[in-house]
């Protein structure tokens, strides 16, 4: 089976194109710009290549662009589109959806309703699964949830403590994001160590520009920092992650600021570009720090402890720890964010072996553990997109 994932966001298309019965990845790339002017980068099994300016006016005409590249002499790797046989698309919001879901049209509403609560990353995705719709006709399309993992929390866990009725009303509780990545990890880390999954107590560390840390016990999704939305928790590149709800008022209050003011400067202008007024970037934070720049120091030591507080919080809450996972853009490459992130947590049975740490090979599952720890610490690259495309070959195929 060949299963097209497809990853829309408001002015991007990611796509990865794979093969199910060889798990190999034929074609993957991506469409930016769409809306603006647009710009395509597409790259098959064996390293062909097209990268090109080309107009994209909506999602719709990427769909097009992709399918042409797929199916094209030139960059091509499969004949016609008939060769798609199911597409997986991500979504950032399930709302209630608890588990992947084969989009029919009762499932396409919902997901319509739930665009108020994922304002900039659902309507996207709405958009992307009408245009595979309108051009690809009746390909089967599953919804993969980026909340969907963390519905296993406990009431006591999702819940905020707010008036009930705001649960009962507006659903506003706790839901979680990068549940895909967690799950993948997750699992990696309990086939690697050869143990059942429910037998651990896993804390999962998704940092890129967007970071989550998820707590998981018996196999299931314990606690998470990100909540009703992916802005809260550790600090992010450009997201404040968790504040005194009272700034908020205080700014509109006292300080005059619309919400939407407000909101753009918690989601884009605040995390590390608004510690330290130089980049959004991590590598970039770190050279300023190298350099003495205050603020990059102090923004780097404020998240080295934001990093062990959610570790020890969720060691303390599950009741131990017995894997630390690191993944994502900054978990998998920066050998500084993990070390200054796990230093002191010795107590805690956490103990990186520094040399391999600073050396650690990229791209592929690594144990960290120094010999006398007692937490195994994991590198594991995630692969949201193949999480994707197994859950459509299964939902697609058990729908036969
Ligand atoms: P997103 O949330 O957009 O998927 P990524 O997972 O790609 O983000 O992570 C992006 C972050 O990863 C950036 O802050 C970037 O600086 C960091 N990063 C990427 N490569 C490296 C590297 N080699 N060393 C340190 N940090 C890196």
């Amino acid at each position: 089976m060949n299963v097209l994932v497809i990853n829309s966001g408001s002015s991007s298309l990611k796509y990865q194109l794979f093969d199910m019965d060889t798990k190999k990845v034929l074609a993957k790339g991506l469409c930016e710009r769409i809306g603006i002017d647009g710009a395509v980068k597409h790259t098959a099994w064996d390293g062909r290549t097209y990268k090109n300016e080309v107009t994209l006016n909506n999602h719709d005409d990427a769909i097009k662009v992709v399918i042409g590249l797929l199916t094209g002499s030139e960059y091509g790797v499969i004949d016609s589109v008939k060769d798609i046989d199911a597409i997986g698309q991500r979504v950032a919001h399930g709302g209630k959806f608890k588990e992947s879901v084969l989009v029919d049209d009762e499932a396409l509403a919902y997901l319509r309703t739930t665009e108020k609560l994922a304002p900039l990353h659902n309507p996207p995705v709405v958009k992307g699964i009408e245009a595979c719709k309108k051009i690809m006709g009746n390909v089967p399309q599953v919804t993969v949830f980026d909340t969907s993992f963390h519905t296993t929390m406990p009431e006591h866990v999702y819940l905020f403590p707010l008036p009930y009725e705001l649960y009962e009303k507006y659903q506003i509780k706790r839901y979680g994001f990068h549940g895909t990545s967690h799950r993948y990890v997750s699992a990696k880390a309990a086939e690697f160590l050869g143990k059942d999954i429910k037998d651990l107590k896993i804390v999962s560390c998704h940092l890129g520009n967007g970071s989550s840390i998820t707590a998981i016990k018996d196999g299931k999704s314990f606690d998470t920092t990100m909540g009703f939305t992916p802005l809260d928790g550790i600090m992010m590149g450009t997201r404040s992650g968790s504040i005194d709800p009272a700034v908020v008022t205080y700014l509109i209050k006292d300080e005059g600021m619309t919400a939407a003011e407000v909101d753009s400067l918690l989601n884009k202008k605040s995390g590390f570009l608004g510690v330290t007024g130089i980049s959004s970037d991590w590598r970039d934070v770190c050279a300023a720090a190298e350099k003495g720049e205050h603020m990059a120091v102090v923004a780097k030591n404020m998240v080295a402890h934001q990093l062990r507080k959610y570790i020890g919080a969720f060691a303390a809450a599950m009741g131990g720890i017995d894997v630390l996972i690191f993944t994502a853009g900054i978990g998998e490459n920066s050998d500084q964010m993990r070390e200054i992130g796990t230093e002191g947590l010795e107590f805690l049975g956490i103990k990186l072996n520094q040399e391999l740490n600073h050396n650690c090979p990229r791209g592929e599952l690594v144990d960290l553990s120094a010999p006398d720890a007692t937490v195994k610490t994991l590198v594991i690259p995630t692969d949201e997109e193949y999480m994707i495309a197994l859950d459509t070959e299964r939902i697609v195929n058990a729908s036969k």
